[in-house]
């Protein structure tokens, strides 16, 4: 068998680039992070090949003896990572995690109340251009625009009104952590199901650098490749199970099955077919590198550098929504500059460095344009960036957005995003 390298270079080729670009910009997606090579081994591997229809011990193919004890490790080191009863590690991804809990849960036409996505929820709470939104009927709450944070009186008052099947947790741009006493008491109040979806803030959990949901949560999922630094990927997971005297879920056959039941059922054959057993065993190295005492010195640097990134910016004159964070990331609201989301992300492209536009609460401007843009800490301080150099990253993006035009600018900036990165070297492979 010959290397990709040889066999087909024209593919090869657009590796190396994408390398050279992951080497030498300043990414800062809040979604995204830099794997492991141990990682990027395990989904490179042979399991690419096998087919495991089922769970350990009950599969539908031979030949998953491996197989079978390669998912029962992830299990147990994603059940120790969050102090779960049950996981499920097979979801392709966050929004197959999520496909799987409604599939569980709700009927077609049930109401699920969730974070308004116009204030930084996620398409599968309930977007009218996704399933959630399609099959069942979403109702949304949403954060103050005085202080850009969640009212719980206002989420009671929203949920005994609407009385929804289930109430979602969880966003893509909200830089505060939850009450989840409350949230948990307010479903019982109307009888609905609590689901967390911690794809953003699953790292900053597992290391407990902001609160656990899963004693509070009826169902919590989650993505594996973002603060968690894992393949991309997804999970669910229950903190206690048995739990289920709900009476919401009417098993067809008259037995009352255990939520985990219901999940690992919804997941294959609900809504999946065999499962990814190569990404499995990347689940498994990852959640063994996030129980390692340096995962936590990791989240705890993630969360210093995001704060270290928002003081900079309010320095500098930045509205930042919710004025500061607790977590990884921070949403600047340009309309204060006289800027927008897309003339932002466009200008600081042409700098190397990689931001996303992104809707602030309130917005007036289209997805498309949008008045601000999210940063995230979690890929720079992988590569070992602190607050100095968070500190820098917010002066280099001010002189840009400055004079967005300016070719100099970006040229300048350019220039030291290249020593940044040299200084703190990430891939030294293109592929392995
Ligand atoms: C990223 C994200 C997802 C979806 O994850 P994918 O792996 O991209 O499908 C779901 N929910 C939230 C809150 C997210 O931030």
């Amino acid at each position: 068998m010959k290397p990709i390298k040889n066999q087909d270079p024209q593919i090869f080729e657009l590796l190396e680039k994408e390398t050279d670009r992951q080497n030498y910009n300043l990414e800062l997606i809040a979604s995204e992070n830099f794997a492991s090579r141990a990682i990027m081994e395990a989904q490179g591997s042979v399991l690419t090949n096998k087919y495991a229809e089922g769970y350990p011990g009950k599969r539908y193919y031979g030949g998953c003896e491996f197989a079978d004890v390669i998912e029962d490790i992830a299990r147990d080191r994603a059940k120790k990572l969050y102090n779960a009863d049950w996981v499920n590690v097979q979801p392709h991804s966050g929004a197959s995690a999520n496909a799987a809990v409604y599939l569980a849960f709700m009927k077609p036409g049930d109401t699920l109340l969730g974070f308004d996505l116009s204030h930084g929820g996620h398409l599968t709470h309930g977007s009218p251009v996704n399933f959630s939104g399609i099959y069942f009927k979403p109702e949304f709450y949403g954060v103050e625009k005085e202080t850009g944070r969640l009212d719980m009186d206002k989420i009671r008052d929203k949920a005994k009104a609407v009385n929804p099947k289930m109430i979602s947790i969880g966003a893509s741009a909200y830089s505060r952590d939850y009450d989840y006493e409350t949230f948990r008491s307010i479903a019982d109040e109307v009888g609905a199901f609590l689901w967390m979806d911690m794809a953003h803030t699953a790292g900053l959990i597992a290391t407990g650098n902001l609160k656990n949901p899963l004693p509070h949560a009826h169902v919590v999922t989650t993505t594996t490749h973002k603060t968690l630094r894992g393949p991309r990927g997804g999970l669910i997971l229950i903190g206690k199970d048995g739990e289920n005297t709900m009476g919401k879920v009417a098993p067809k056959s008259g037995r009352v099955k255990n939520w985990s039941e219901l999940l690992d059922s919804a997941v294959f054959p609900g809504t999946q077919g065999g499962p990814l057993m190569h990404i499995v065993a990347a689940k498994a190295v990852a959640f063994g590198e996030a129980l390692q005492d340096d995962f936590k010195t990791y989240q705890t640097q993630v969360q210093k550098n995001a704060k270290a990134l928002a003081a900079k910016f309010m320095e500098l004159g930045y509205k930042i929504v919710s004025d500061g964070t607790d977590n990884h990331l921070i949403l600047i609201d340009l309309r204060n500059k006289g800027l927008n989301g897309k003339i932002a992300e466009e200008a600081l492209g042409k700098a190397a460095i990689t931001v996303n536009k992104n809707m602030v609460p309130f917005d007036t401007e289209s997805p498309f344009v949008t008045s601000g843009i999210r940063i995230g800490s979690p890929a720079m301080t992988t590569r070992g960036l602190k607050e100095a150099e968070f500190e820098q990253i917010a002066v280099l993006i001010d002189r840009v957005l400055q004079k967005p035009d300016d070719e100099q600018v970006h040229q300048s900036v350019e220039n030291e995003v290249r020593e940044l990165c040299e200084r703190f070297p990430l891939y030294d492979f293109v592929i392995l």
